[in-house]
C-alpha cells in the first residue's frame, strides 16, 4: 500500500522524525485562517499517490495565506480533478535539500539505505548516490558515515548518519518496502526535517497493523484504480493495467515480472501485470482471461501472451480451463501461449499433451518462456 505524503509524514512523525506544520483540506475547504496565519510561507501540496508533483505545477508556494485561493485554483486546474485533497504546509527555511531512502535490494533480498545530497527534483539524474548495504540486516550511523562524509561536511555528516540510522528500525516496525524522504531539509539550526515522504507499506503484513488507519491513502488508492482493475479484484486477483502492447496473463507476482521483462527487451511492452491477492481463492485464471478477452479487444492491443508455470495444482484443469476459453468465441487478438509444468501438476496430462491439445486448437505453444516471447515479437512487432 502506498502512503500519500500526509500519511507518510505522520506515520514518520509517530516514530519521532519532525515534519512541518500542516493541515489536510478536504474538497472546498477553506485553511483555518488563525491556524495558519504566522506561518513564515506556505506550500499547498496535491495529495494524489505519484511523485514528480512539483513539476507538474501541483506543489505551490505562497507568501500571504490570501494566496490560497489562486493556488488552489492552478492545482486543481491542472488536475481537472476537484475532489483531490490538498495539505497546507508552512514553508519550512531550507539550508539544504537531502535525499534519504531506505529501499529493499531485489536481488540480495536485504534493506540497503540510499543517500544522496540536493535531493529536490531531480534527483534521478544525481551522481552522487551513497549506497549502504545492510550487514546482517542491520545499518548502523557507524555504517553509514563513513559513505555521507564523501558527501557533506563532516558536522551534517555526524548527524545525518544518526538520523539516517534510525529509518531500519522504522521500516522494520512499519512492514516498510520503500522509506524514502526526498527533499529531507537541513535547518538554519541544524534539524532535519522531512519535507516529502513517499512510504510503501507490504501487503501481506496489512494484517499486522489497523485496518482503517490512512483513510486519505486508501481513498485515494480506490480511486487511482481503473474499472477492469476494480473488476478483477472482485474476482479474486490483482490486475495492474500498463501501458504496454499485449495483455500478459499469469500467476503469481515473480513470474509477471519476468515475462514483462522478457516482453520489453523484445519490443512488446506488456498492458497487464497479474497477482495473487491475500486471502482470495487459489485458482482465479478462469476470472484472469475473463478480464484479459476484455483488454485484448481493446484496438491498441496487438496480442495475448499466456504463461503458466505449475508445480502442484492440476496442468489438466488449467489447460482445459484455457481451452475452453478460446473455444468459447473468437478471441480479438493472437493467442501465445508458455507451458512449464512439472511434478504433481503433471499426472493427468503431461507437459507435452498439453502443448499438443493447444495446437491442435491452432494456438502458438511453447515450452520455453524465451522462445514464446520471440515468437510472438516475430508475429506482433
Ligand atoms: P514531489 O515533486 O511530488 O516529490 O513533491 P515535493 O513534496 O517533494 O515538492 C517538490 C519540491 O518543493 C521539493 O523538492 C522541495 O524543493 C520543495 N518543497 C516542498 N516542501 C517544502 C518546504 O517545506 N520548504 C521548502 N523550502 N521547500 C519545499
Ligand atoms: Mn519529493
Amino acid at each position: 500500500m502506498r502512503l500519500a505524503e500526509v500519511d507518510g509524514k505522520a506515520l514518520l512523525r509517530r516514530h519521532g522524525l519532525a515534519g512541518p506544520c500542516g493541515i489536510l483540506l478536504g474538497a472546498g475547504e477553506e485553511p483555518p485562517d488563525a491556524l495558519a496565519r504566522h506561518w513564515p510561507g506556505y506550500f499547498l501540496k496535491a495529495q494524489l499517490l505519484e511523485g514528480g508533483r512539483g513539476k507538474r505545477g501541483l506543489v505551490r508556494r505562497f507568501d500571504r495565506l490570501s494566496d490560497f485561493r489562486n493556488a488552489r485554483r492552478l492545482i486543481l486546474a491542472t488536475l481537472d480533478d476537484a475532489d483531490t485533497p490538498l495539505l497546507l504546509e508552512e514553508a519550512v527555511p531550507v539550508i539544504r535539500e537531502i535525499y534519504v531512502a531506505l529501499r529493499i535490494d531485489g536481488s540480495k533480498q536485504a534493506i540497503e539505505l540510499l543517500v544522496a545530497p540536493g535531493g529536490g527534483e531531480d534527483i534521478e539524474q544525481t551522481t552522487k548516490l551513497a549506497r549502504i548495504p545492510a550487514v546482517d540486516g542491520t545499518i548502523t550511523a557507524e555504517m553509514i558515515y563513513p559513505a555521507v562524509a564523501r558527501l557533506f561536511p563532516t558536522e551534517i555528516a555526524v548527524r545525518l548518519a544518526r538520523y539516517a540510522a534510525r529509518l531500519p528500525e522504522i521500516a522494520r516496525q512499519e512492514d516498510l518496502e520503500l522509506l524514502e524522504i526526498n527533499p529531507l531539509a537541513l535547518t538554519q539550526d541544524g534539524g532535519f526535517i522531512v519535507c516529502d515522504a513517499k512510504l510503501v507499506r507490504d501487503d501481506s503484513a496489512a494484517f499486522r497493523h489497523d485496518a482503517d488507519e490512512f483513510p486519505t491513502s486508501r481513498m485515494l488508492g480506490e480511486r487511482a484504480m481503473t474499472p477492469l482493475e476494480h473488476s478483477a479484484r472482485d474476482l479474486g486477483f490483482r490486475l495492474v493495467e500498463t501501458a504496454g502492447d499485449v495483455v500478459l496473463v499469469t500467476s503469481g507476482a515473480g513470474l509477471a515480472m519476468m515475462m514483462m521483462d522478457l516482453l520489453a527487451d523484445h519490443g512488446l511492452p506488456a498492458a497487464s501485470f497479474m497477482d495473487n491477492l491475500r486471502g482470495a481463492p487459489d485458482e482465479t485464471m478462469v476470472e484472469r482471461l475473463k478480464i484479459a478477452r476484455f483488454l485484448a479487444a481493446r484496438p491498441n492491443i496487438k496480442g495475448i501472451v499466456f504463461q503458466t508455470v505449475i508445480a502442484s495444482r492440476s496442468l489438466a484443469e488449467r489447460i482445459d480451463a484455457l481451452c475452453a476459453w478460446i473455444e468459447a468465441e473468437p478471441l480479438p487478438k493472437p493467442l501465445f501461449v508458455g507451458v512449464d509444468a512439472g511434478h504433481a501438476a503433471t499426472r493427468t496430462m503431461s507437459t507435452d499433451q498439453a502443448i499438443g491439445k493447444l495446437r491442435a486448437l491452432g494456438v502458438a505453444a511453447f515450452t520455453d518462456p524465451v522462445a514464446l516471447v520471440k515468437a510472438a515479437a516475430k508475429a506482433l512487432r
